[in-house]
């Protein structure tokens, strides 16, 4: 298949790429690095250094690469940056997402897959885990700008037949995760922890979270490509408080570690996981990796090398 990766230099997209690749597909890449790394891109795959609000250039993208799938994945994916700039967040989002679906139907696309949000969409629901239909509250204009994009992609489905796959993370971490972002605080505790500095707690350490591993989330994308279309939560159904993550490392790395305590921040939810059901039933999707199996990766990916008698 020709599958065009938008966001393909970023965490989740490049590591989806590297995925289609090893599968055989035809990938190419289209990023405008504004969070992106080049050194990100698979070197197999081609790469269109492109802007989503940039629509003559990206008409040049579907002219020539003519894909048969598009993975959406290029965002502004800062929450704390949508509350502070909604319309910038907006036009990324979804003025950008726009743009790429409508070429999509006009140069013959087959099917969309959507990296959406399920951290970030259902507000606070008062049944965990949230399924697909809890009420859609966001607390973000991120989270507003994504079930904007779910929408628009359902009327292009409705008027064009275009097929779409919309995924609805939980909180992603893994190898390439940049310390920024809606699920930075793995990378950003990683980054601080094996530094010996103190992480910083936003909030009494009781916030919830559902955390799942990138190459869980890859595989998603692999089962998108011919699964059945629709909606899906891709989660593990989990509830990890930010201090029971802390306790995570602290038993990977065989020492304690002291958070410091600050005010919490506005735009961010208090209690969430995900009900990955429908994705286990229509896509065949359940996760396989374990937080302690997942956080153990990431501390070794960056060069944590044993216990503290080997540090
Ligand atoms: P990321 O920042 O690493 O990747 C986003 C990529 O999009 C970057 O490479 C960036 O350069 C590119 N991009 C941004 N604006 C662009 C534009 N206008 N034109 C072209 N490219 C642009 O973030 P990520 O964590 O890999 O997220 C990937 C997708 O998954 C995003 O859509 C995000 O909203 C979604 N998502 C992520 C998480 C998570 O936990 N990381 C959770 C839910 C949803």
């Amino acid at each position: 298949m020709k599958i065009l990766v938008t966001g393909g230099a970023g965490f989740i997209g490049s590591n989806v790429s590297d995925a289609l690749v090893k599968d055989g597909h035809e990938v190419t890449v289209l990023d405008n690095l504004s969070t992106g790394k080049e050194g990100n891109i698979n070197p197999e795959v081609k790469f269109y250094n492109v802007d989503l609000l940039d629509i003559e250039s990206l008409e040049l993208v579907f002219r020539e690469f003519k894909p048969d799938v598009v993975d959406h994945h290029a965002a502004q994916i800062d929450v704390r940056k949508s509350v502070e700039d909604p319309a910038f967040d907006a036009e990324t989002n979804i003025i950008g997402s726009i743009n790429l679906f409508e070429l999509s139907i006009n140069y013959g696309v087959k099917r969309i897959i959507f990296a959406s949000t399920g951290g970030a969409l259902y507000g606070e629901p008062s049944n965990l885990p949230a399924s697909e239909d809890t009420p859609i509250e966001p607390l973000s204009p991120y989270g507003v700008a994504k079930y904007c994009v779910e929408n628009y992609l359902n009327y292009f489905k409705r008027i064009y037949g275009i097929e779409r796959v919309i995924l609805r993370y939980a909180n992603v971490y893994g190898p390439r995760q940049d310390p920024l972002g809606e699920a930075g605080v793995v990378a950003i505790f990683t980054g601080k922890i094996l530094k010996g500095e103190t992480p910083v707690i936003f909030g009494d350490g009781t916030q919830t979270r559902d955390y799942i591993y990138i190459e869980d989330v890859v595989e998603a994308n692999v089962l998108a490509l011919n699964g059945k279309e629709g909606v899906y939560n891709i989660g593990t159904g989990k509830e990890t408080s930010v201090n029971e993550l802390i306790e995570v490392f602290s038993k990977i790395l065989g020492r304690e570690i002291h958070p410091e305590y600050m005010s919490p921040r506005k735009g961010e939810v208090h209690r969430i996981s995900l009900d990955g059901e429908r994705a286990r039933r229509e896509l065949g999707f359940v996760p396989k990796y374990s937080l302690p199996e997942g956080i153990s990766i990431v501390v070794k990916e960056n060069g944590y090398r044993g216990l503290k008698k080997n540090n």
